[in-house]
């Protein structure tokens, strides 16, 4: 396990300063990678010798319709769904011919949960943006012979209309958009 920590602070330092790039941060024009948009989400995939993690923020808006705390039983059932669509990888994203065994699944969506009575009486509505952010690590036995991954999330949320996306691996990066007819994304 505290190899695999490791390998996950280097990915973050990595990841941190693609976004800070500036070469890279002009290819998106003047967006911020952190920018919430409503139907724009954020890819992240590294690769670090045999582990793949993937990491995708969306805007609640763009999947379950709200961005505040769930407060009836329909706003609370459509957040167990989407919970439970998100423990299954391939509705985010596919990857081809690879031996991977998907190893944690972390899916965030603290922010639109219901408060408990105790909390609930100091709380205040609060009007900001809320995002969803699901983490997928994965160990390959090996990851030489893939460089590609078709993200399917477009498919079965259809009110995620773009994601900007980044790769990283070992030796190299990249940055790439991404919509529903051009849903590959391609490292190496
Ligand atoms: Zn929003």
């Amino acid at each position: 396990m505290h190899a695999l920590l490791t390998i996950m602070c280097k990915i973050s330092l990595l990841i941190y300063l693609i976004i800070t790039s500036p070469s890279i941060a002009n290819e998106h024009s003047n967006h911020s990678q952190n920018a919430h948009v409503h139907g724009l989400a954020q890819l992240t995939l590294a690769i670090e010798t045999n582990y793949l993690l993937i990491s995708l923020t969306a805007p609640a808006y763009s999947l379950v319709g709200f961005e505040h705390r769930a407060q009836t039983p329909e706003e609370i059932a459509k957040l167990n769904k989407i919970k439970k669509t998100f423990t299954e990888i391939n509705n985010i994203i596919t990857l081809s011919k690879a031996s991977c065994k998907l190893i944690n699944t972390h899916i965030n969506m603290d922010a639109l949960l219901p408060l408990t009575n105790d909390v609930n009486n100091n709380h205040t509505f609060h009007t900001e943006h809320t995002e969803v952010i699901i983490d997928y690590t994965l160990h390959c036995l090996s990851l030489t012979d893939i460089s590609s991954a078709a993200v399917t999330i477009f498919e079965y949320h259809p009110n995620i209309k773009k994601i900007s996306a980044i790769w990283v691996t070992d030796s190299q990066q990249g940055a790439v958009s991404l919509t529903a007819t051009e849903n590959v994304l391609s490292w190496q």
